[in-house]
């Protein structure tokens, strides 16, 4: 009869909420699953909990329902951001609400926009570097040189001082980071990248997300992404 949801707002970060009544209830209908929009909630003392009253939606998700791969996409979205962007909700609802607008709209390109939704969450979490040298020894990277990762300073490095063999960056998918660090999502989504560099690409970002998450994700465990 009832609908337990959990919304993501710019003030109040993560807010669970309860959506109350019965199926024929157009209430029911409220807080569509990646939906987003304006929320009245009632807040009731004396068990703690947040009701759902009205809502004026501002983007109900149709292209994303349509794709599977979209599908499990937006739940790695949603999942992320409830785990990291306890810090910076502003920045981090901007990212998720355009970016799941952008994969609504290019279901097909899933692949594409989790690569560039990843970049710029690393980027708002702080982790990002410009990738031209090593930020554990400071030596300069070769223009061909592969990385490596390092678990202990969450961020890429020189193979030399890498703590795992598990992750690797090619050049060709650095040049792709380098390139779109100053661009806005949009801009980097337009950005070509080859299918092939975009698997190797994916591999490390969720590499890189889930050190950053310290415990593993749901989504990317799944291997449906
Ligand atoms: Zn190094």
């Amino acid at each position: 009869m009832h609908r337990s949801v959990t919304l993501f707002s710019r003030t109040m970060g993560l807010v669970n909420a309860v959506v109350f009544g019965g199926r024929k209830d157009k209430k029911a209908a409220l807080a569509p699953l990646f939906s987003y929009g304006t929320f009245q909630l009632y807040y009731n003392p004396v068990n703690d909990s947040y009701s759902i009253t009205e809502e004026e939606s501002a983007f109900t998700p149709l292209g994303i329902m349509q794709s599977l791969e979209a599908t499990y996409t937006a739940s790695y979205f949603c999942e992320v951001c409830s785990r990291l962007g306890a810090d910076e909700h502003e920045a981090v609802f901007s990212l998720l609400s355009r970016s799941l607008a952008i994969l609504d709209s290019n279901p097909s390109r899933h692949r594409k926009i989790l690569i560039d939704f990843t970049w710029k969450l690393i980027q708002i979490s702080g982790l990002a570097t410009d990738l031209s040298s090593c930020p554990a020894c400071e030596k300069r990277y070769e223009e061909n040189e592969t990385l490596f990762f390092s678990t202990q300073m969450n961020t890429p490095v020189c193979r030399n001082c890498a703590d795992t063999d598990r992750l690797f960056l090619m050049s060709g998918s650095r040049r792709y980071l380098q390139y779109t660090l100053p661009m806005s999502l949009e801009q980097a989504f337009e950005v070509q990248l080859y299918e092939s560099n975009q698997i190797r690409l994916r591999d490390f970002l969720l590499g890189w997300i889930t050190a950053f998450a310290q415990g593993p994700l749901k989504t990317v465990q799944s291997g449906l992404l």
